[in-house]
């Protein structure tokens, strides 16, 4: 077999239904799948030659648009040296100037940086050195996750334990996961006042609980899959404060957020507070290719490598990737050579303004907008098989689920493209709803 260029055209779509799985899928009953041929900026164009405007950058990912010159030039370069070589025992530029750029742009207490291969893997990672740092205290009571309600911390086993409990995947896979503790769902909005009463559930989970928590897990600011929702800054403040009171780490989950998507480049910096762990992923490599990261402080890294073990107890095969590395730093300098803030904050008043309409549309409960995140709430579910062609037909590629039909664009979408993303959403939930 061989993979001559005119096949991107030409994808063997029985082969794909009979065969492979996508996200969430079923093998006897899959859903429909579009070909795609090729993606440059923040466009999709499928196998049928139709362009769409890309509304999901990918699952959080594309910030910069799709084949990006810059992007393309690093990986290009890195190849010419290495793609990969293993990290233990060896190191590398490219891993060295992402870790540099990456203790230099999170808050100043992080400077130690394990470099992982996706997502789900960095959160792993963050479990596990909590655990590690509070049996290296001698704390080895503290054994559980503290995680709030509608979170989304990935697919992984330690992940899956520490989302939502309900909404989640708990049922299915009881006796496997470690039984975590959860708190309610912040109630308080972004922009709502404050009501000291939403802090009071997580207080008394610590008070009750905090002999057996090695730490807090949670998504600042945006809470991503498990909900799309935005809720108020002084939680997180007063969640790091609590975290300070009963001795638990603080794990915050950038990986959804980082890199601006919330309007500051971490959402963190929303509470101007400082997590004892970070897990940065998805834009890390502006939608290239998987990589992640897990940072911690020098106290949390030094107490586990003076415990038992005398190191800490992880090293994917992949760690460190060089061509990720590469491009991961290229993406960064990208970022912070444009003015990613005034664009963050311009696709901000762009999606409140062209989302507003959706507020009048019969069945709709909400729309809200935080940062480049559009999101329109539906009182029920929404129509998947109904409403992911009517958005094609607009020329716009959204990915609803559950009520949440919501759009995170490219940063580099332009207020024009923006109108059409937005009015096309508008539409297409007109003609279905
Ligand atoms: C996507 C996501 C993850 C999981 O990342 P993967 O790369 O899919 O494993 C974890 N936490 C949050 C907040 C996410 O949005």
């Amino acid at each position: 077999m061989t993979f001559s260029a005119p096949i991107a055209d030409q994808v063997d779509l029985d082969f794909d239904r009979q065969h492979i799985w996508h996200p969430y899928s079923s093998m006897t009953q899959p859903a429909p799948v579009w070909p795609v041929a090729s993606a440059t900026g923040v466009h999709i164009r499928l196998a049928d030659g139709r362009e769409l405007i890309d509304g999901m950058a990918s699952w959080w990912c594309a910030v910069h648009g799709y084949n990006h010159p810059r992007l393309n030039q690093a990986a290009t370069e890195q190849l010419q040296h290495m793609s990969h070589v293993m990290f233990g025992g060896l190191t590398h530029a490219p891993a060295v100037e992402l870790s540099k750029r990456l203790v230099a742009l999170t808050p100043e207490p992080l400077q130690k940086v394990f470099i992982a291969d996706s997502g789900s893997v960095s959160v792993e990672v963050a479990i596990k050195m909590a655990i590690q740092y509070q049996q290296a205290r001698g704390l080895t009571g503290k054994t559980r996750l503290l995680a709030l309600e509608r979170g989304y911390h990935g697919d992984t086993l330690g992940a899956m334990s520490v989302c939502d409990p309900t909404r989640g995947m708990h049922s299915l896979f009881t006796g496997l996961l470690p039984q975590q503790l959860f708190v309610p769902a912040p109630q308080c909005g972004f922009d709502d006042d404050w009501d000291d009463n939403d802090i009071a559930p997580l207080r008394h989970r610590l008070e009750q609980h905090h002999q057996e928590i090695a730490a807090l897990i949670l998504e600042p600011i945006v809470q991503g899959a498990g909900g799309m929702r935005f809720y108020h800054p002084e939680y997180l403040r007063r969640a790091r404060a609590l975290c300070d009171e009963f001795d638990v780490l603080l794990i915050a989950d950038e990986i959804a957020t980082g890199f601006g998507r919330s309007g500051k480049l971490f959402a963190c910096e929303h509470a101007d507070i400082a997590p004892d762990i970070m897990c940065l992923g998805k834009a890390l490599t502006g939608g290239y290719m998987t990589l992640a990261a897990t940072l911690t402080t020098t106290q949390v890294a030094e107490t586990i490598s003076a415990g038992e073990a005398g190191c800490f107890m992880h090293g994917p095969t992949f760690m460190g990737n060089p061509l990720a590395c590469r491009v991961a730093c290229e993406s960064i300098d990208l970022l912070l050579e444009y003015d990613w803030q005034a664009q963050v904050q311009r696709l901000h008043a762009g999606l409140q303004q062209g989302l507003a309409p959706a507020q009048a549309l019969p069945g709709v409960a909400q729309v809200r907008v935080r940062g480049a995140i559009g999101v329109i709430e539906m009182q029920q579910e929404v129509d998947m098989a109904r409403l992911q062609p009517a958005c094609i037909e607009q020329g716009i590629w959204v990915r609803p689920f559950g009520k949440l039909v919501y759009v995170m664009p490219p940063f580099v979408m332009t207020d024009e493209q923006l109108q059409q993303l937005t009015g096309g959403m508008v539409a297409a939930l007109q003609q279905v709803c």
